[in-house]
């Protein structure tokens, strides 16, 4: 219920970066709904549809009460006709039948299906779909030409579509810092992204690397990959060098930090003791293997430009997304996860903390539980 005695409009930020955002929340249906359109925009070749969704969507999940009423949303920031308009439906129906035609469309299941390869984006998927590709088994066309990274996500198809439970993290954490730790015992390692922000499941596992002494980390990742390799644990995995980003690239999806981007056997927990099983990477029914596939990033950080590749990457994106265009549009500064720039200026702005960084933005401190926006 909207407490009377406040204006809506002034309790909700226009900024998801200014609000708190849990992962539960009292709007679910809505936002269900909301996230729906977004993503059928998205898979249509409308990002400026799509982020007007996801924005609404992300106001909704930040509102500490339930919507009673489409009345109560028409202040809200971002609940535009459109979004209004699901919110009536859904209140007064109880589903939204918009979102529900477009989930069970055929273009719709397609995309789904295809862009849940890893390796393969709208871009790929809207083209194989034009193409005719219907299916998994469509993409043997030899007409088809698949990328290593698509090869390999086809290759491990079912389990990479199996949520990463929380458990699974923990036992990918374990692997990882028993790795890396017999090269540099001193290593900071933190698990970020979605596992970071309370998330009880997700798509991969993100860990991030760093090191006061830039000397430890060089050569470190390919020697951790080298060490899984050994252990008959590796599936697959593309390095990502180290790139110089220019201070005023504030793009949400690439930054320049040395990345393995992996995908691990991870054994199962009561075969975990027993001698391993080297996987021979082939499509064995999940039942009778001792393994299951998980995506893995590995982020390997300079220890000035740890808090900034951590707020990079705790997430969610949209939260990213929004803290750039804040920095940016309010204070004429280029935020990345390298660093803060002072355009004007010329300079970079150091930080020493996630704290620090909000601080310098003038924010105030939103904790990584509070980031699912
Ligand atoms: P999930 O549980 O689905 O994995 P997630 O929030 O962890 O959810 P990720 O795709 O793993 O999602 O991304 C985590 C964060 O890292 C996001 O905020 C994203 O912006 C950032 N990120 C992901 N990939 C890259 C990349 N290649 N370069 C820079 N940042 C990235
Ligand atoms: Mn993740
Ligand atoms: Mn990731």
């Amino acid at each position: 219920r909207v407490p009377d005695d406040k204006d809506p409009l002034s309790t909700v930020a226009p900024y998801a970066c200014q609000r708190r955002t849990s992962i539960t929340h009292h709007n679910a249906q809505i936002t269900d709904a909301l996230d729906i359109l977004a993503k059928a925009a998205a898979f249509q070749g409308s990002e400026v549809r799509s982020l007007a969704f996801t924005r609404a969507a992300s106001v909704l999940k930040s509102l500490p009460y339930k919507l009673q009423s489409v009345e109560e949303a028409k202040n809200l920031v971002w609940c535009g006709g459109h979004c209004q308009a699901v919110i009536q439906e859904i209140l007064e129906d109880g589903v939204c039948h918009e979102a529900e035609a477009l989930m069970t469309s055929e273009q719709y299941r397609c995309m789904e299906l295809l862009t849940g390869i890893y390796g393969v984006g709208v871009r790929t998927a809207e083209r194989w779909y034009k193409e005719g590709v219907r299916n998994l088994s469509d993409l043997e066309n030899p007409n088809i030409k698949l990328n290593s990274d698509q090869k390999a996500g086809l290759a491990h198809y079912t389990d990479l579509n199996q949520p990463v439970t929380r458990e699974d993290a923990e036992r990918v954490e374990h692997m990882v810092k028993d790795t890396l730790y017999r090269f540099v015992p001193d290593l900071k390692i933190t698990m970020t992204g979605g596992f970071l922000r309370g998330k009880q499941q997700g798509h991969d596992v993100d860990f991030l690397i760093t090191h006061p002494d830039e000397e430890a980390l060089s050569g470190l990742l390919k020697k951790a990959v080298d060490w899984i390799n050994r252990q008959g644990l590796l599936l697959y995995h593309t390095m990502k060098a180290r790139s110089h980003v220019h201070a005023y690239k504030r793009s949400t999806h690439m930054d320049g930090h040395e990345t393995c981007y992996a995908i691990f056997a991870l054994p199962h927990p009561d075969t975990s003791n027993s001698e391993s099983e080297v996987p021979g990477g082939d499509l064995t029914a999940p039942a009778a293997r001792a393994w299951r596939a998980v995506r893995v990033d590995l982020v390997v950080a300079p220890y000035n430009e740890y808090p900034f590749a951590l707020l990079g990457w705790t997430g969610s994106k949209h939260f990213e997304r929004e803290l750039r265009r804040f920095s940016w549009n309010e204070k004429k500064l280029s935020l990345n996860s390298h660093g803060l720039y002072d355009m004007e200026k010329n300079c970079s702005i150091p930080a020493t903390s996630e704290e620090e960084i909000f601080s310098l933005l003038g924010l105030q401190y939103v904790p990584p539980p509070y980031r699912n926006a």
